[in-house]
């Protein structure tokens, strides 16, 4: 058995990876249970896991001008949207024998913790997987960003953001056929080749606080393992 290479990490899904592609569902539970069991084996591996999970199955907050929604308003919504993702994502994580956590940014006390640093921290350490919900709290933020904020608080060693490609690309893959992967890439050259990993908010607060990202494929069994171990899967922002 391989040694981890990262001891505490932060996992970002998104809301729509928790949705069969083309589907209005806004689950596929195959998937759900695929990723519970993918985190329960890198905490097998000993790796203390948090996780945050987006709501763009569900809700978006962003476009007023479509929506007729006030943005602030709008997002509140999104957030909520996350909540249930990560109740679904608690639950499933629980019937496969994972200890968990929910912690929330927003109070829902009769669901979930709220958020505490420090006691996320001990959860963690008791090798709980803590799922962090509603984002960052506020509006005018993304999950990317609640992500990023939620490993630089916790020390994470490094922000997993599982997708349904296997990294970052030179150009869209679907339209370019000669486009390649990215093994590794600098902070800086995915400014400058304007390449959008995350927002830029979220990019920022990583590349301001050292902490390095792996875009991988989370869709594929036993992808989240292979990140683990250091085996050169997906693409690596450092
Ligand atoms: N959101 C927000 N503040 C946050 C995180 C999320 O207002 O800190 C809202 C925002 O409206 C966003 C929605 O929640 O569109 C869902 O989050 P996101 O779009 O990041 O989800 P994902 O794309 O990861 O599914």
């Amino acid at each position: 058995m391989m040694l981890p290479k990262y001891k505490r990490v932060l996992l970002k899904l998104s809301g729509e990876s928790l949705q069969a592609k083309g589907s209005n569902d806004p689950f596929d539970p195959k998937i759900i249970e695929q990723y519970a069991r993918d985190i329960k084996g890198i905490t097998e591996l000993g790796v203390q896991v948090a996780v945050v999970v987006g709501g763009g199955n569900i809700y978006r907050g962003m476009n007023e001008a479509d929506s007729g929604i006030e943005r602030a308003h709008g997002d509140y919504m999104g957030m909520l949207a996350t909540m249930i993702n990560g109740m679904a994502m608690q639950a499933m994580l629980e019937k496969i024998g994972v200890y968990t956590r929910l912690q929330s940014a927003i109070q829902m006390e009769q669901v979930a913790e709220p958020y505490i640093r420090r006691r996320a921290i001990r959860h963690l350490e008791k090798g709980r997987v803590v799922i962090f919900a509603a984002g960052t709290g506020n509006p005018y933020f993304t999950t990317d960003t609640a992500g990023s904020l939620r490993a630089v608080e916790i020390k994470a060693d490094i922000i997993l953001k599982g997708t349904r490609v296997d990294g970052i690309y030179t150009a869209d893959p679907e339209k370019d056929p000669t486009a390649t992967r990215y093994e590794k890439i600098s902070y800086q050259e995915c400014i400058s080749n304007n390449l959008k990993v995350m927002d830029m908010t979220a990019f920022t607060l990583c590349m301001e606080n050292n902490l390095p990202i792996i875009v991988f494929d989370m869709n594929k069994p036993g992808n989240l393992q292979s990140v683990i171990e250091g085996s050169g899967v997906g693409t690596l922002v450092s």
